[in-house]
């Protein structure tokens, strides 16, 4: 499968403050891991160079008001009236290079969906996005401006159908909002259920309005959810819908907040059962528009998505990881040398209440898409 795999050195240089749980150093280190494990050389055909994106291209989705503020935050101090964009203090901070950072990340998820798009790859990974909460005017959930609704919103407006997948521990609400009434995007996201954590939406009967009715699709999980049961929810829900919806491009935004040790979300993922829903998704994807997403536990960043670019490369990963690399990165936070997870999961009393809970959503959801189709 040819591939293209989107960086920038200046990913890492952006900084949203010491106690911010997002750290940019984390698509670094999960690109100095990738390379670590032989799976992009230097130089390489694959890399592409992230270019930021135009105003014209913000544009396209984010209120010229908004970016205005952004541009205008950009120094580090927030434009006045900025907090009305939701911009400062606590999940969405106003810091050195905000406008820069996101046009960058941006850019790269344009870049990616032109080169699938074109035909040159079949598959492209921007690391740097999946930041699927942001809105038209309004910074949220420590995303400023949505490069998959861009991205998508490019491919819609070129004529294709386009599949949205969100994997991450938080419903892809910014998403699912900006094609909740066209029946030219289906939406399908797995999360963590909003009754106990941001953004508190992304429930079953949340299905698509207008033209748009039955193709935004939710699959609220139970705190404690693990790979068992989010790979059965996954394999259940997913592949028929893809199927029968026939996309010219699938848009997948691979969060790994989902993890057993991310201190965010409260789930069980591990690398196997990640793994698992980005197999299927690749062999679901005519096109593959791969976007990163979620995750603060850093480890775990890079070692899942190393393990996701070696997949999209049909290549197979390591079992160790290189002992050099573990030498200089020794503070990242990797408790063994091991690129995979050991298999886990819930058993007695309390998987079997959340195995009724998956499957009583899968009953909704079905009743739901049945019913508003
Ligand atoms: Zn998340």
């Amino acid at each position: 499968m040819k591939t293209a795999f989107l960086y920038s050195d200046a990913f890492a240089r952006f900084d949203y403050g010491a106690r911010h749980p997002l750290k940019p150093f984390r698509l670094k280190l999960a690109y100095e891991l990738i390379r670590a494990c032989g799976l992009l050389g230097s130089p390489d055909p694959r890399l592409v160079e992230a270019i930021p994106a135009g105003i014209d291209e913000l544009r396209t989705f984010h209120a010229p008001d908004y970016l205005d503020a952004l541009a205008a935050s950009n120094s580090g101090r927030p434009a006045p009236g900025a907090e009305t964009y939701g911009l400062g203090p606590g999940d969405n901070p106003v810091f050195a290079g905000m406008y820069e950072w996101s046009a960058l990340i941006a850019g790269a998820s344009l870049r990616a969906a032109d080169l699938v798009d074109s035909g040159e790859v079949q598959a492209a990974f921007n690391i740097a996005g999946g930041l699927h909460h942001s809105l038209a005017s309004r910074a949220s959930g420590f995303c400023y401006i949505n490069d998959p609704v861009l991205a998508i919103r490019r491919l819609v407006d070129r004529g294709r159908k386009v599949a949205y997948i969100d994997i991450d521990a938080h419903h892809g609400d910014g998403v699912q909002e900006a094609f909740y009434g066209t029946d030219r995007v289906l939406t399908v996201s797995l999360h963590e259920s909003g009754r106990f954590l941001f953004p508190g939406s992304g429930f079953e009967h949340e299905t698509g309005s207008g033209a748009g009715a039955g193709l935004s699709v939710n699959v609220p999980l139970p705190p404690d959810t693990d790979d068992e049961l989010v790979v059965h929810a996954f394999t259940v829900v997913v592949p028929p819908l893809i199927e029968a919806f026939r996309p010219d491009v699938v848009v997948s935004q691979l969060g790994v907040d989902t993890f057993r040790t991310d201190p965010v979300a409260h789930l069980n993922v591990t690398t196997n059962g990640f793994c698992d829903m980005v197999r299927m998704i690749r062999d679901l994807s005519p096109k593959w528009v791969a976007l990163g997403g979620g995750g603060y536990d850093i480890a775990n960043v890079a070692r899942a998505w190393t393990l996701a670019w070696a997949l999209m490369n049909d290549v197979v990963a390591p079992e160790v990881i290189p002992a050099a690399f573990l030498e200089q990165y020794a503070g990242a936070g990797f408790l063994n040398d091991k690129l995979r997870d050991e298999p886990y999961g819930i058993e007695g009393p309390r998987k079997d209440e959340m195995r009724k809970e998956v499957d009583r959503v899968i009953a909704g959801i079905r009743e739901n898409i049945v019913a508003g189709s």
